[in-house]
């Protein structure tokens, strides 16, 4: 029992080599960096999959419709003038 406990404040203490690059959180061992999975990086791993893929392109597709006609209700063209 007491070996655990030091063993744990060891680690705890320990400097944490290994840094994950996408939330800057850092590990004592590679392979709890490796088993590490932040919102940064599952985003970063899935934005290749064709589900991320189809969602980006309706975004766009919904912002191009919604930017013609919010420009058009509004009558001023603030929106423009930040594109131009
Ligand atoms: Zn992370």
């Amino acid at each position: 029992m007491v070996d655990i406990i030091k063993t744990a404040a060891n680690n705890y203490k320990a400097p944490k080599k290994h840094i994950c690059k996408y939330c800057d959180r850092g590990f004592v061992k590679e392979s709890t960096l490796l088993a590490h999975m932040c919102e940064s990086k599952r985003r970063w791993e899935q934005k290749d999959d064709p589900h991320v893929r189809l969602g980006q392109q309706a975004y766009i597709i919904f912002f191009k419709q919604t930017l013609i006609k919010s420009s058009l209700y509004s009558g001023n063209s603030g929106i423009s003038k930040a594109n131009s």
